[in-house]
C-alpha cells in the first residue's frame, strides 16, 4: 500500500495516475475544508495523531512508501512524514510544485519570512490589502491591519472575528484573470499579500497585480524537510512509485 498525503491539485493528478497504473494506494486529507475536492480511489480524512500516530498507521496498513504531496505551506505534515518515514526506513518522496521565485518580475516583490512580517510590510505599503494567505494565518494580520480596509478571501469561514473594516469573500478558485481584475477594481486593492504557493492555479491574481503595478508581499517557503527527494510533477512521482513497488 502506498500512502499519498494530499490536499493539492498535484496529489489528485497523481491519484489519477496511480489508479490508472493499478497501484494500490490511499489518499489522505487533513479534513480542514468543509467540502474537499476528492481524489479518485480510497481516501481517508483526518490527521494521524502526530508522528506516533502516523508511524502506527504506516505499520498497520503495511505502507511500503509515502508520497508527501501536501501544500508547500503544510509544513507540520511534511515534517511528521519525514520523521516517521526516517524512523521506520520507509521510502518517502516529496511532490512539490515549483515556487514563483524565478518567474520574471519576482525580484520586484516584497519577499518576507513569515506571516507576521507579511502583515507589517503590507501595512506599510497600502491601505486596502488583499489577503490571500488562507484562513489559518489570518490572526497574524489582525493587529497590524486593524485599521486597514483589508479584503480577505478564504474557502471556509475564518474561525476568528475579523476587524469591522475588513471585507470577507468566501469562495474557491481557480479564478480567471478577468474575475481577478474585477476583484482588484471593485475593492480598490492597493497591495496583494500571498504565499509562494507556486503553480498556475492561483497565478491570475499575481498577473493582475503586475499589470496594475500593485505591490506584492509574498511569504517565502521554508525548507522543512531537507534531504527528502523531491519531484515537481506527478508523472515523475509515478515513475518513483513504480520503481519502489517494482512495477
Ligand atoms: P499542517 O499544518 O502541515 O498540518 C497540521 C496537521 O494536520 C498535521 O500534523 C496532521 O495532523 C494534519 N494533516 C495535514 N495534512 C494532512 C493530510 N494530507 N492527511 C492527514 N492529515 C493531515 O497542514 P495545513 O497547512 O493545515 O494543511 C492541511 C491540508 O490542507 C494539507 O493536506 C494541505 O495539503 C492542504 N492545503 C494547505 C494549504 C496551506 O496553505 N497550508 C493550502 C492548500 C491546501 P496529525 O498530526 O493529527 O497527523
Amino acid at each position: 500500500m502506498i500512502l499519498l498525503l494530499g490536499g493539492t491539485a498535484e496529489a489528485r493528478e497523481l491519484a489519477d495516475l496511480l489508479q490508472s497504473a493499478g497501484v494500490r494506494f490511499v489518499s489522505s486529507l487533513a479534513g480542514r475544508v468543509a467540502r474537499p475536492r476528492l481524489p479518485v480511489g480510497a481516501v481517508q480524512i483526518g490527521g494521524f495523531g502526530g508522528v506516533a500516530g502516523l508511524r502506527a498507521y504506516l505499520a498497520e496498513q503495511r505502507v511500503v512508501a509515502v508520497i508527501d504531496a501536501t501544500h508547500p505551506f503544510a509544513e507540520g505534515m511534511s515534517r511528521n512524514a519525514a520523521e516517521a518515514c526516517a524512523a521506520d526506513g520507509i521510502p518517502l518522496l516529496r511532490l512539490e510544485r515549483p515556487g514563483w521565485s524565478t518567474v520574471p518580475g519576482a525580484d520586484a516583490w516584497h519577499w518576507v519570512g513569515d506571516h507576521d512580517e507579511a502583515a507589517t510590510t503590507a501595512a506599510s505599503l497600502g491601505e486596502r490589502p488583499f489577503l490571500t494567505v488562507g484562513r489559518q494565518a489570518l490572526d497574524r494580520f489582525v493587529q497590524p491591519l486593524q485599521r486597514h480596509h483589508a479584503l480577505v478571501r478564504v474557502v471556509d469561514p475564518p474561525s476568528i472575528v475579523l476587524p469591522a473594516a475588513w471585507t470577507l469573500i468566501e469562495s474557491r478558485g481557480p479564478y480567471p484573470v478577468e474575475a481577478e481584475r474585477d476583484v482588484f477594481a471593485t475593492h480598490g486593492v492597493d497591495v496583494l499579500v500571498t504565499k509562494d504557493s507556486g503553480g498556475s492555479y492561483t497565478w491570475a491574481k499575481m498577473q493582475v497585480a503586475t499589470e496594475q503595478i500593485v505591490p506584492v508581499v509574498i511569504v517565502r517557503r521554508g525548507d522543512v524537510t531537507p534531504g527528502v527527494p523531491t519531484v515537481a510533477v506527478p508523472a515523475r512521482a509515478l515513475a518513483w512509485v513504480k520503481n519502489v513497488v517494482g512495477g
